[in-house]
């Protein structure tokens, strides 16, 4: 049998349900978050608390219980899931009320949701890398908040997947933002390119590791807005998020970056991310 959390509690999975009112199921309000999970303990945990509260804040939920409560609820659950390798997917919605869009009152109690799944690591991807394409972004100007609203980030991959790709690469413009469910890199001369922080993108938490790495190692990063023509010139490309790790980006549109292999910047910075998993998780 497998549990899953709801409201503080931990219930069997298939008990975990909710109204047809709750205003996540409704209108996706509401925030989430997606926490890796290697030989049994949580990656990062921390950080992925830390934008789960920034995400709901800014939304106007107010978490129902502690972040220390949640994060010891989870570990319970990796434990009663016997889960080795995988994802925690966490979401809190507004809650259940009549259908309104204003919020409604006060003694709303929000909804708080949490269940693992098995995933391996993406293992061959890894290492021969992964085809993308390109799309418009056209999501809104908060992609900082890590919303259930999806909708601009399903149609993008939606895309990817019918063009045969792993992901698509948003753009505004000439500007590139972030992948549909990951964020992006260029490596040119030796320097890591990648959007900055801000409305535009998610913080990712890989995001952070991987520039921490950065920082640590001595390889050059300048977190700064590039152009379309920046990713065509780009030495190499890669992309990072909790479930693709720092994933090789071999082809854009059908073009080959580097005739279609990893670069030495982006396989460096593998070995590293995974010295830091290891770190905190023991050994892959
Ligand atoms: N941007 C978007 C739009 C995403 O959905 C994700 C995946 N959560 C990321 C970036 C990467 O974030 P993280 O490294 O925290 O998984």
């Amino acid at each position: 049998m497998k549990f899953a959390i709801l409201n503080g509690t931990i219930i069997d999975r298939s008990e975990a349900k909710v109204d047809v009112e709750d205003r996540g199921y409704q209108f996706g309000d509401g925030v989430y978050e997606v926490i890796r999970v290697y030989n049994g303990k949580m990656f990062t945990p921390e950080e992925h608390m830390e934008r789960f509260v920034k995400s709901s804040n800014s939304i106007g939920i107010s978490l129902p219980i502690t972040t220390e409560h949640i994060t010891q609820l989870l570990e319970e659950l990796i434990d009663k899931n016997n889960l080795q390798l995988g994802t925690i997917y966490m979401q809190i919605t507004r809650g259940v009320a009549a259908r309104n869009h204003a919020f409604p009152t006060e003694e709303t109690v929000p909804s708080l949701v949490a269940y693992t799944k098995e995933v391996g690591r993406p293992a061959e991807s890894l290492k021969i890398g992964v085809k993308t394409i390109l799309t418009e972004d056209i999501r809104w100007l908060r992609c900082d908040i890590k919303s259930l609203n999806l909708l601009g980030n399903l149609l993008a991959k939606q895309k990817a997947a019918e063009a045969g790709a792993f992901e698509a690469i948003q753009h505004r413009g000439q500007d590139v933002t972030e992948g549909s469910s990951s964020n992006i890199y260029i490596v040119k001369n030796g320097t890591v390119v990648t959007h900055q922080s801000n409305n535009l993108i998610l913080k990712g938490i890989t995001k952070d590791v991987i520039l921490d790495l950065c920082l640590k190692n001595n390889i050059p990063v300048e977190e700064r807005t590039f152009t379309l023509d920046e990713l065509a010139l780009a030495d190499e490309v890669f992309m990072s998020s909790t479930t693709a790790e720092v994933m090789p980006i071999i082809e854009i549109d059908g073009k080959k970056v580097r005739a279609g292999l990893p670069g030495p910047v982006t396989i460096n910075l593998q070995e590293l991310f995974v010295k830091e998993i290891e770190k905190q998780c023991g050994n892959l």
